[in-house]
């Protein structure tokens, strides 16, 4: 149901772009492998596959070289220090004491330092869970203790501002061309996903403005904390987003009205697609090659493409036929319901009757039943009556309480300030 004009082509291109960005968030949060040194293998030893390296670290003189195990796939402790030739024995007095329970969740690319004793011994252990946490083993007289060390970073605040150009035409790339990180484009993305459609209504001189923690650890940054303030300024419309913790410790983010940005219904069910037949009650099918109304929004898409649930909501089908393929049916509450059509397949545990979150995977982008390539025919019903999904108005989740109305604007009014100051400016 679906042509393939050649902008859409370019398009098609960004969404390769938003897959990398994944691919490359998925990076970010796994933790950097050391280097490996290739150390001289005894010829009747079989390959070993874990890095065994003196660290930069000088050793006491007359204490054993430092030994580096880094985790790879596939990897668990025992294996570990088999490979290495550490003491069995020590492992287990070690995974007996007390707070050594992150031991047992290595992850690939993790570091894992063993200081031995000059009779072989395990002296110490320093094994870092993330940036900020260290688990600390030390042998004291014939005992083993472990301890939890962290350091708390320092939190600064950071203000990014972008602009979508020709040269940088999309979220992803004018967020990388600002400084952005890909975690904190996909951040951004998703706080304006109920009211900006990324997929069809990004434009040029487009432009948005970010105010976030970043935590730094001995000058470097480590981590990005909240996004504490953002605008975006869409179609000449500007969207505001401004975090605040309520009274009750319940924290979201809103218009400087007070009114949630978090709605019933999220714009686009695709991340970052494109649209490639809007809703059209006129329109000549593809390939029955008559009129009929298209019902809905086509969302071209890689096939395989996460399609995510509108809204809460119970499956009500998750079935198969000859005309729209996979698809699946929510029911939100009494009034509205979202078909999601030409599923390569559904997400694991999908199936009627199961209760979905907002967000939520629900399938991945197909050409299941009638289709002419991979997209997603989603439609979108208030009452039994299909409406369009891009300007039928939606329900909006809570607002700022009245009572709180005055913290709220004490709270928020800085930072509205500084984002329309950056505006200006830029
Ligand atoms: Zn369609």
């Amino acid at each position: 149901m679906r042509k393939y004009p050649s902008t859409h082509l370019k398009l098609a291109g960004l969404l390769v772009a938003v897959c990398a960005a994944l691919a490359l968030i998925n990076a970010l949060i796994a933790p950097t492998p050391s280097e490996p040194v290739t150390i001289p293998i005894p010829a009747k030893e079989p390959p070993q596959s874990v890095a065994v390296r003196a660290d930069q670290i000088e050793p006491a003189p007359d204490l054993p070289q430092l030994i580096r195990l880094t985790v790879k796939n596939g990897d668990n402790l025992s294996s570990l220090f088999a490979k290495a030739r550490l003491s069995a024995g020590d492992l287990q007095r070690i995974l007996s004491t007390e707070n050594a329970d992150a031991l047992a969740d290595l992850r690939p690319g993790q570091n894992i330092d063993v200081q031995k004793t000059t009779t072989g011994r395990i002296q110490q252990l320093r094994y870092a869970i993330n940036p900020t946490t260290t688990l600390i083993t030390t042998l004291r007289n014939t005992e083993y203790q472990t301890t939890i060390e962290t350091v708390r970073p320092d939190i600064l605040l950071k203000t990014l501002h972008g602009r979508i150009s020709k040269p940088h035409p999309s979220l992803y790339h004018a967020g990388k061309q600002a400084g952005l990180s890909d975690n904190l484009i996909m951040a951004m993305a998703n706080l304006f996903q109920w009211d900006i459609s990324f997929a069809l209504d990004l434009r040029e001189g487009d432009e948005f403005t970010i105010v976030f923690e970043a935590l730094q650890l001995n000058g470097e940054l480590i981590d990005e904390g909240n996004i504490l303030a953002a605008s975006f300024v869409n179609l000449g419309e500007t969207h505001e987003a401004l975090r605040y913790t309520n009274s009750e410790g319940e924290t979201g983010y809103f218009d400087d009205n007070g009114e949630s940005l978090h709605k019933a219904f999220l714009r686009d069910p695709v991340h970052f697609s494109h649209v490639s037949s809007s809703f059209n009650l006129k329109r000549m099918h593809p390939i029955l090659k008559r009129t009929m109304p298209h019902r809905g929004i086509d969302y071209a898409a890689n096939r395989g493409t996460p399609v995510r649930a509108a809204g809460d909501g119970k499956i009500i089908k998750a079935e198969r036929n000859q005309a729209s393929g996979n698809f699946v049916v929510i029911q939100h509450g009494e009034q509205y319901t979202t078909k999601y059509l030409h599923l390569s397949k559904f997400a694991k545990g999908i199936r009627a009757s199961k209760k979905i979150k907002q967000g939520q995977t629900i399938g991945y982008v197909g050409a299941t039943g009638l289709a002419t390539g991979p997209h997603l025919h989603y439609e979108f019903l208030v009452g039994g009556v299909h409406r369009n999904p891009r300007t039928v108005s939606l329900p909006n989740a809570a607002a700022v309480a009245t009572s709180e109305m005055q913290a709220f604007k004490a709270h928020v009014n800085p930072w509205v300030s500084l984002l329309r100051e950056t505006l200006i400016k830029n």
